[in-house]
């Protein structure tokens, strides 16, 4: 275990992403590290992976800046890199979203410990909402979770409005979660928007609450955009999700190898081995396939060109 995860966002206004794009990559130069990281006019998303070392004086360097100083970074340990990578980009929105959001009307933001004890506290007007995508909630979420299939980040504006249909907003006490927090910004403060009036978010997401609370309340493993794919809350993780085919368990990620679909799903290793990667007849069928490789856990994000953070593709 060599090596560091960071996964950190900041909100600040920067005037010009461009020159901490470029400054970035500077100090990057000849270290052993790899990231995806979005710079917009409102702040940094960034997740990296290096060695302890390079992440240690990232870090530094980073909170050397003003602006940055406050930034939280959470860190897991790993034993290479995890991106296939090093990209750092300026963003126009650091979480797409098409319509404009006031960020300082986001929910309350509670500790993992406030968190746990309002999960155990949770009421019949209690609704909590996992607001990730519907490929990483099937791996792992919180016991008794709303579990909206939500494809794209975009879609949350038209579930908010639905949802105010069905709970009443002045009663309601929505508690929503997300992989480090980001999305949360922007949601609660889009929910609070639509009319409802108690909203509460995990600061820190669930890699946060993890690093605290372990699998507390938890089921399964927590999705990641890395090569890591699901990691692990606790030494007891159990696998939920099944096999995109059959019934077997299985929180193996795979990229359909049809390039031109490149769906990610979950598979067994005797339906890779069957479907070559793919994951249908279709797509076994189809002219642009990607060579498969049979691997124990194979890096789905690598391979694709058109995967990004957020995205389908
Ligand atoms: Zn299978
Ligand atoms: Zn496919």
């Amino acid at each position: 275990m060599n090596y560091y995860v960071l996964a950190y966002y900041h909100f600040v206004p920067i005037n010009d992403p461009a020159i901490e794009v470029t400054a970035h990559h500077s100090f990057f130069e000849g270290r052993d590290l790899t990231c995806r990281i979005y710079i917009s006019h409102e702040g940094i998303n960034g997740q990296l992976s290096a060695s302890i070392a390079d992440a240690e004086a990232y870090m530094q360097w980073l909170k050397s800046d003003e602006r940055f100083k406050d930034v939280e970074f959470k860190i897991h340990s790993y034993h290479e890199n995890v991106f296939p990578k090093v990209c750092v980009k300026v963003r126009e929105q650091l979480v797409a979203m098409d319509e404009p959001i006031d960020l300082s009307l986001t929910g309350d933001h509670l500790s993992p410990e406030q968190w746990e004890q309002m999960l155990e506290e949770k009421d019949e007007d209690t609704l909590l909402i996992d607001v990730r995508n519907d490929y990483e909630w099937k791996v792992g979420h919180f016991e008794g979770a709303e579990l909206p299939t939500l494809e794209q980040f975009r879609e949350f504006p038209k579930y908010a409005r639905d949802l105010k249909d069905k709970k009443d907003p002045e009663k309601t006490k929505v508690m929503m979660y997300c992989t480090g927090g980001i999305r949360c910004e922007l949601y609660s403060a889009l929910l609070k928007k639509v009319g409802f009036k108690n909203v509460f978010q995990l600061e820190g997401g669930v890699i946060k609450y993890g690093l605290k609370e372990g699998s507390k309340h938890w089921k399964g493993k927590l999705f990641v955009f890395d090569d890591r794919m699901a990691v692990p809350l606790s030494d007891s993780a159990e696998t939920i999700s099944t096999c995109h085919q059959c019934p077997t368990l299985s929180d193996v990620y795979y990229n359909c190898a049809n390039v031109d679909c490149n769906e990610l799903f979950t598979c067994c290793p005797t339906c890779a081995d069957k479907l070559q990667g793919c994951c249908s007849t279709a797509c076994q069928h189809a002219p642009r396939r990607r060579p498969y490789e049979k691997t124990d856990r194979p890096k789905p994000f690598r391979k694709s060109h058109h995967y990004e953070y957020g995205e389908k593709r």
